[in-house]
């Protein structure tokens, strides 16, 4: 695939960095050496200036071009989550429980090799910020450096985003206009009964029972309040309650997520959940406590921001190369804070090396380095269409 000539030939330094990026992982806003690296290989690059501070562990390298001229913004994710790796490549994890499983680290690299070329060619006018955010998985990094003044420090026209995609084959892209990532929130259920012998049920109030019916009822809002056109879910992903097979617990707690696109479904959610939570408990004798958190927005592209982003892959990977998500997914992606501030677009890599190469999250998956200067050439050539250098 025609990838730009000056970033195949970093294609061996940038597994090298993805590698050792993989075995050192680090959780959202943890990323401490995972920023160290950054900044030294920018600085190594010859970038302009290095904003460190953003979202603690966040890093923006700034690389003007001939000219002055408009900005663009160009942003990598760059933590890892808390799965224990069974990968069983050779640059696996070194730290027990944390694993880069969403491929943050070749984000970071195919990053890190655009900013080299662009520090290099420096063939475009105006500016580049290359942007190194925190705690996509958890926390909304992208949220923090908004909040903390990321487009007041780095006034730019224009913000993208990229994400592999082991779904679709290695080296396509694959683009969206509109919806594209869902609306996230996470909830904890607390359910108090009143704990017995479990010979003895009448003499309490069992909260194992409430959460069966709670967690079946739960299942009713998108099946019967959600309208059937609308795109929603609730899913319950952790249980804990009791101890020993003969006893009774005193309490139970659930902790879940929802994912929804449009702001009035996200507040029949909460609202529907409150009240199915609330009164399943009292019906029961217990008494539950739901706390919701709206965590991330969904994640809107910009029609023509997205044109453009599809320009630059189209003249990566050919047309052929390039095509679009046929769904939303309800996935979710803190990027959503960016582009809810910026006119902007966020675009999938394919990075599937076989059928059933492991999805993201998943402890046996590791980031496809073949992809690694498709990824650093189409940052490369965005800034380069983006930011044309006018005539001398
Ligand atoms: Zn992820
Ligand atoms: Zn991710």
């Amino acid at each position: 695939m025609p990838i730009v000539n000056r970033i195949a030939d970093f294609h061996a330094d940038m597994t090298a960095w993805r590698q050792d990026l993989h075995r050192h992982p680090e959780v959202a806003l943890e990323e401490h050496r995972t920023s160290a690296v950054i900044q030294e290989k920018l600085k190594e690059f010859g970038v302009d200036e290095i904003i460190t501070g953003l979202a603690g562990t966040g890093v923006v390298g700034v690389i003007h071009g001939a000219k002055p001229g408009r900005a663009i913004g160009l942003r990598a994710d760059i933590d890892a989550l808390p799965i224990h790796e069974e990968s069983g490549v050779p640059h696996a994890s070194t730290t027990a429980g944390v694993m880069h499983a969403c491929g943050h680290d070749g984000h970071t690299a195919m990053l890190l090799g655009a900013a080299r070329y662009l520090a290099e060619t420096r063939n475009f006018d105006g500016t580049v910020y290359a942007i190194f955010q925190p705690a996509e998985e958890l926390h909304g990094g992208g949220g923090m450096m908004v909040r903390e003044g990321l487009f007041e420090r780095c006034p730019m026209d224009l913000v993208f985003g990229m994400h592999n995609w082991p779904k679709a084959p290695a080296g396509e892209f694959l683009w969206r206009v509109g919806p594209t990532m869902a609306a996230v929130s996470r909830f904890t259920i607390t359910i108090t009964g009143r704990g017995a012998h479990g010979a003895q049920p009448h003499d309490g109030v069992d909260p194992i029972v409430v959460a069966g019916a709670i967690v079946a009822a739960l299942q009713s809002i998108v099946g019967r309040n959600v309208p059937p056109l609308e795109s929603a879910v609730v899913t319950i992903g952790e249980i804990r309650g009791g101890g020993a097979f003969n006893v009774i617990p005193s309490e139970v707690m659930m902790r879940g997520t929802t994912r929804w696109y449009l702001p009035e479904i996200g507040d029949l959610i909460e609202s529907a959940m409150q009240r199915i939570v609330r009164a399943t408990a009292e019906a029961y004798g217990a008494t539950a406590e739901l706390v919701y958190e709206r965590t991330y927005p969904a994640t809107i592209n910009d029609g023509p921001a997205t044109e453009l982003s599809k320009r630059a892959a189209e003249a990566v990977a050919g047309e052929r190369g390039v095509s679009e998500l046929p769904q939303p997914t309800m996935g979710g992606e803190d990027f959503s804070f960016m582009l809810n501030a910026k006119q902007g677009s966020y675009i999938m890599l394919g990075s599937a090396r076989t059928d059933d190469d492991p999805q993201l999250h998943h402890p046996r998956y590791d980031f496809n380095d073949e992809v690694l200067p498709v990824g650093a050439s189409y940052w490369a050539t965005l800034a380069e269409q983006l930011l044309p250098r006018s005539a001398a």
